[in-house]
């Protein structure tokens, strides 16, 4: 992809705009760009550089969501703390074409890692609320506000307000701004740093291949790992990506969404709009909560993905009303006239509350009061879900957490305790 019209080659120490902004490291890449952690000359502060790849259409997305993001940073100014910042944008010029670059504030790890730094055990329920309140109050102010539909929600999406952001406070985290590139040092050089990197590599590597043998022999290394203890990590966080974001108006794609957090009127194209985003935040909260997706739909013999994943739905939900089975575009080929599946007679029912007890061993009141969240935003019938606004007065967010404490602080022996700095530097790596 580091070809014309694709990705932009950046390397530690690279200028941008003129100078303002120097690349520090990078911090992650998607379909259409790769971020860089980069440091503002001008402001003295670290910011994200997202450099979109060069061709006609990249160049497209990223001038949509510029007017996006424009268009969220003006809306509201006391809503920001929920939404991802644009701090500028120029073109820059390079071999491979000419790059659109959007600067944001930035932000510390996506819910992805933390969800795999807690070794998929899923978070606290005090944790999972902290962070739902987050998320619908930017969908409160995307939706309600706005007119925007997201389109992408995921915890991919929605990154960590680290409260020891370098960029608020760059002299305490310890980081020193590179200011040029450093000479015979291109990125990935022999440094310290990188050799430390590779033995650490190395030995992570042995450990991992002989645990594997103890697994296959059943022996006593298969002790699963107890999730890591993150007390005191301050659980805010902020909405990004909205490179697929859409006005309502003026839907942009017919099939939109992440698969595993696609809602049923997508799949079945019936129509979507605001509440598409609530189905994909209610399977975020779930996979937060658990530890792993809601939805992990695969194709089979004799039937597709989607049919997979409307099974395992109905599985979980219930049968869908005939009424929005049989209304979309695409109903005929999965359903019957009666709003059967075609494909997939047999289901297995099994209610969220029962699941959340048998399979993720919550007790029966989390169990019961956390389905009795979940459960109105995942109605089939989009107009029947409550809106973000709706959620955020729902008595599950607004819980005393008294007694899960209690009960946590005492399991929570043998739980390793790192520290906040500790934990950021296990997160980066
Ligand atoms: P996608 O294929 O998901 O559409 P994309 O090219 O639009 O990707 P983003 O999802 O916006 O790119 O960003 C890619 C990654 O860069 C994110 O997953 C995240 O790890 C990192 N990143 C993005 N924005 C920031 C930010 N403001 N602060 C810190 N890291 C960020
Ligand atoms: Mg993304
Ligand atoms: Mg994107």
């Amino acid at each position: 992809s580091y070809r014309k019209g694709g990705y932009h080659a950046v390397r530690i120490g690279d200028s941008f705009a003129g100078g303002r902004y120097i690349a520090q490291k990078k911090l992650g890449w998607g379909q259409f760009s790769t971020v860089w952690l980069a440091y503002d000359n001008q402001s003295s502060e670290y910011v994200a550089l997202k450099i979109q790849k060069s061709a006609p259409q990249f160049a497209e997305a990223a001038l949509h969501e510029i007017e996006v993001l424009s268009a969220i940073a003006t809306g509201d100014p006391s809503k920001m703390n929920y939404v991802v910042r644009l701090v500028d944008h120029f073109k820059h010029a390079g071999p491979n074409g000419q790059h659109l670059c959007m600067v944001l504030e930035f932000l510390g790890d996506s819910l992805l890692r933390l969800i795999k730094y807690n070794r998929y055990k899923g978070l606290e329920l005090n944790k999972v609320r902290e962070i739902c309140k987050c998320i619908l109050t930017a969908l409160d102010y995307l939706h309600g506000k706005l007119g925007l539909i997201h389109s992408d929600l995921k915890p991919e999406n929605i990154l960590l307000n680290s409260t020891i952001n370098p960029s608020k406070d760059p002299i305490r985290s310890g980081l020193t701004p590179i200011l040029e590139r450093p000479e015979g040092n291109p990125n990935g050089g022999v440094t310290i740093n990188n050799i430390e990197k590779k033995l650490k590599q190395r030995a992570r590597r042995a450990v991992a291949r002989i645990s594997e043998r103890r697994v296959s022999m059943g022996g006593v290394g298969a002790v699963p790992k107890p999730a890591r203890c993150l007390d005191g990590i301050d659980m805010r966080c902020k909405v990004v990506d909205f490179g697929n974001a859409c006005w309502v108006d003026s839907p942009i794609a017919e099939e939109i969404q992440t698969r595993q957090y696609r809602a049923p009127e997508v799949i079945l194209q019936v129509g979507y709009s605001f509440p598409a985003d609530m189905w994909s935040f209610a399977c975020t909260a779930f996979e937060l909560a658990t530890g792993e997706m809601m939805f992990t739909p695969k194709g089979g013999q004799g039937f597709s993905e989607d049919e997979d994943h409307l099974a395992l739905m109905m599985e979980l939900l219930g049968k869908m009303p005939r009424k929005i089975a049989t209304s979309g575009a695409r109903s005929k080929d999965y359903f019957d006239r009666y709003g059967d599946l075609k494909r997939i007679r047999r289901l297995k029912y099994w209610s969220l509350d029962r699941l959340l007890v048998d399979k993720y061993k919550f007790s029966d009141t989390d169990a019961r009061e956390f389905a009795d969240f979940l459960c109105p935003i995942l109605d089939f019938d989009p107009e029947k879900r409550p809106t973000a606004q709706q959620c955020l007065q729902h008595p599950w967010l607004n819980m005393d957490n008294q007694t899960h404490e209690e009960v946590n602080s005492e399991s929570s022996v043998g739980k390793m305790n790192v520290g906040m700095s500790n934990l950021k530097i296990q997160l980066r790596n």
